[in-house]
């Protein structure tokens, strides 16, 4: 399981990840982006691809896994570790 975290001190509430993340494991609430379940994720990282704050981490991700296939999207995350 990816457990997914949303840093609300970074978030800017543009909710561009409610927008992309194709399983609603981000929803919208109140006009914040919460995560409603995080067995939801697939991994896909879109939601951190497009958020302009950093605002959002995947726990237990690993790159050496390949969940990750995109070479932007490694460079973004590698700070996470
Ligand atoms: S994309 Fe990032 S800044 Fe925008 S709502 Fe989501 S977590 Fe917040
Ligand atoms: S990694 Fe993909 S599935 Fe998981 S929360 Fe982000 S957009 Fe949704």
């Amino acid at each position: 399981m990816v457990e997914v975290i949303i840093d609300y001190d970074r978030c800017v509430r543009c909710l561009e990840c409610v927008d992309v993340c194709p399983t609603d494991a981000i929803i919208a609430e109140n006009g914040k982006p919460i995560v409603k379940d995080s067995n939801l994720c697939i991994a896909c990282l879109s939601c951190s691809y497009v958020c302009r704050a950093d605002a959002i981490i995947h726990r237990d991700i690993h790159i050496e896994k390949r969940f990750v296939v995109n070479v932007k999207i490694e460079e973004k995350i590698k700070k996470f570790f």
